[in-house]
């Protein structure tokens, strides 16, 4: 996806009377995408990542660091005029929900192991953007705007102290309202420009009835408040100004909209596989995967100014854009006087209709796709509600019946209203266009996400792409080292699980993985939490799972992601012969060892997270008076630090006690070699 087409979005008491239209003919271009695409086979393992990044302004006079929402002309100029500069560095990029993030990809995707060709389209994607934003900076101070100040683009999961005062590098953004998000703490100059986005922000706060609300908990020191006492009177809007006493908690930091989760920035990787059934096959393998690995690359350890006591972005993205009512929560309204019996915007004619449902669409894998010798539907154990219509009408078709699990999946997230609905779009040809499907399907946020290809993906159609996985959770890092060596270890395991496909069996019950998903939040989890974790891959019919750390996952020899996975795709390449380890003495594969070497010593604890790494700067700095909070210097001290890091900058010691002696050194002697990309 560049650059979005313009259009006229429709407000949600418009667009809902659309919602019963969309879901139709979505699930129509589902069936035609099926018959066109249902054979296709031997698809090569294209894949690629995306990173998002911050655009953080620092003032060095001032000693601030800011989000930079003045310069995302940026997103536009690299997809007009640079756009030949952009393909010649095979490096592409896209909008996102905040004014400040960009998303970049490489602009066509890997084709299986590309060595350190990932880290260096990373370093592309960084440097054009470091380019432009330096260019801006030239002009700024020739017009006299923004002088003394730099932007960077930075891979921060979170913004420390997104929502609190001088955290955009705009004057005065509280001089008009914000009418989208209507949050007491981010004006709505957060918001990507593209109508598209405030829509989107506005309708699921609408459809839910009220402002979205994430309570996250206090990290607890000496000094810290019993609550959080950023929250303030205000009559803007009548009722959301009166909500922010009622939702908020005792001991919690208390977020009121899209933007702080929206707003966080991650890792994604997608993998398309040879066929559909292979696709479906490496889904269910990497549900349990998802859990580990946000733990494992937790770096969001601060929320809204505040240390918070939990490590990772997830929850709080997942309130971000929870729009269902309270009645579909299951939970009384905040001002039942202004929310008649919790239906939110729900209309009239769809009431009746109104069931509970568990989870925010935005959240962990629901069901398995099954379709594998070794699934079995009982693993399935949660509650998962379907729309029973789209269920029926996906199983009995001329066009492409689905089997039973598959169209279970499918009819999940079609329990789903569309949020974002534009006029110019409502009549489509299903037969050609799938962007009905798309607005269900792109609106359900998992930490995977199964791709289906597009009605013109016949079997012959080998440049149209095929089936694919997405693998979402990872937290974004601060180095394209890390980055790379994160993306290139799900390579790893992706191509292990395709190649050993008649042996690996990683199913467990779905209820243990929901566990899990909140086990991955704990402060530390990577050092004192335990995880379901399969006994043993290679078993036919068996899911039996033990509990282990994080440690254990990664290093175990009968079940742990090196021995079970990494070291034999390794051996199977012919890159080593028993051991990963091996690798370090290679003259070719040097640096994948220390990718893995990086991971590994992450997962057994002797090097610290990010969240560690950020949570332990911020409470050793001069500034911070044990009541966890983050202060303007404190902010502006840790990002200092990131952007040191970023670019390998060890004057200070700060990337040998990130990455440990032997990592840093490597990294700052040895360049990622430009390998084809074959
Ligand atoms: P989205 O935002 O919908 O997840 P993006 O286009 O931002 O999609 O990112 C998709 C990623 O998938 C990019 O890294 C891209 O290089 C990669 N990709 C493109 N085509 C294929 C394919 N056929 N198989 C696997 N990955 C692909
Ligand atoms: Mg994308
Ligand atoms: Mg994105
Ligand atoms: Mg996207
Ligand atoms: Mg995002
Ligand atoms: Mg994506």
């Amino acid at each position: 996806m560049g650059l979005l087409a313009l259009g006229t979005p429709l407000p949600w008491f418009e667009s809902r009377a659309y919602n019963e239209h969309i879901r139709n003919e979505g699930i129509e271009q589902l069936l035609y995408i099926f018959q066109a695409a249902g054979k296709r086979d031997n698809d090569p393992l294209y894949w690629g990542d995306e990173l998002e990044y911050m655009v953080v302004e620092f003032d060095d006079r001032d000693k601030n660091s800011m989000l930079d929402v003045c310069h995302d002309k940026i997103l536009t100029e690299l997809n007009v005029e640079d756009l030949p500069l952009c393909g010649a560095n095979d490096v592409s990029f896209h909008p996102e929900y905040g004014r400040y993030m960009l998303e970049a990809t490489p602009a066509s995707p890997y084709m299986n192991y590309v060595g350190s060709y990932v880290e260096v389209n990373m370093q592309q994607r960084r440097a054009i953007a470091e380019y432009k934003l330096s260019e801006y900076a030239r002009q700024d101070n020739k017009n006299k705007v923004h002088v003394g100040c730099r932007s960077v683009p930075l891979t921060l999961t979170v913004f420390p102290r997104m929502g609190c005062a001088d955290f955009l590098n705009i004057k005065d953004p509280w001089n008009h309202k914000n009418a989208a998000s209507r949050s007491l703490f981010l004006p709505d100059e957060v918001i990507n420009r593209h109508v598209r986005f405030p829509n989107l922000t506005a309708s699921i706060r609408t459809r839910r009835g009220e402002k979205v609300c994430m309570n996250v908990p206090m990290y607890k020191d000496t000094a810290t408040p019993e609550t959080d006492d950023s929250i303030y009177d205000r009559d803007w809007f009548l009722p959301e100004d009166k909500e922010a006493k009622l939702a908020s908690k005792p001991g919690f930091i208390y977020m009121d909209s899209m933007g702080f989760g929206m707003g966080c920035s991650c890792l994604q990787i997608t993998f398309q596989a040879p066929n559909i059934n292979k696709a479906r096959y490496l889904y269910d393998s990497l549900v349990n995967f998802a859990p580990i690995m946000l733990a494992f690359s937790a770096a969001a350890p601060t929320f809204k100014g505040w240390l918070a006591d939990q490590d990772v972005r997830w929850n709080v993205i997942s309130g971000a854009v929870d729009d269902r009512t309270p009645k579909e929560r299951g939970v009384e309204p905040l001002l039942p006087k202004y929310n008649k019996n919790g239906f939110g915007g729900i209309s009239k004619e769809a009431q009746d209709k109104v069931t509970k449902i568990p989870k925010s669409r935005y959240s962990s894998v629901d069901l398995f796709l099954g379709g594998s010798k070794f699934f079995n539907r009982t693993y399935n154990d949660t509650n998962v509600p379907v729309n029973n219509k789209v269920l029926n009408r996906l199983l009995e078709n001329d066009k492409a019946p689905l089997d039973y699990d598959l169209a279970k999946h499918f009819a999940h997230l079609y329990i789903r209203d569309p949020v974002s609905t534009f006029e110019e779009l409502l009549d489509q040809d299903s037969r050609t266009s799938s962007n009905h499907f798309e607005n269900i399907q792109s609106t359900n946020w998992q930490t995977l996400r199964f791709k289906p290809p597009a009605q013109g993906a016949i079997p012959e159609e080998k440049d149209s792409p095929g089936w694919r996985v997405e693998f979402r959770p990872f937290e974004v890092q601060l180095l394209d080292f890390e980055n790379a060596a994160y993306a290139v270890l799900m390579y790893l395991i992706v191509d292990s699980i395709l190649t050993f496909s008649n042996d690996i069996n990683a199913y467990v019950h779905m209820s243990e993985v929901w566990e899990n998903m909140k086990t991955a939040h704990s402060r530390d989890a990577i050092l004192n939490e335990k995880f379901h974790w399969k006994k043993l891959f290679r078993g036919e019919n068996d899911v039996e799972t033990e509990s282990c750390s994080i440690d254990e996952i990664f290093h175990n020899t009968e079940n742990g992601i090196f021995p079970q996975f990494v070291t034999p795709i390794l051996c199977q390449k012919g890159f080593v012969a028993k051991d990963w380890r091996e690798l370090k003495h290679s003259s070719q594969h040097k640096r994948l060892y220390y990718y893995l070497k990086l991971i590994s010593d992450r997962a057994s604890g002797v090097l610290p997270t990010t969240a560690k790494f950020f949570r332990n700067f911020v409470l050793q700095h001069p500034d911070y008076k044990h009541d966890s909070k983050i202060s303007k210097l404190n902010n502006y001290d840790l990002l200092s630090m990131c952007d040191r890091l970023t670019h390998l900058d060890d004057s200070r010691g700060e990337l040998t006690s990130f990455l440990g002696g032997e990592i840093a050194e490597y990294i700052k002697n040895n360049k990622p070699a430009i390998d084809s990309k074959v």
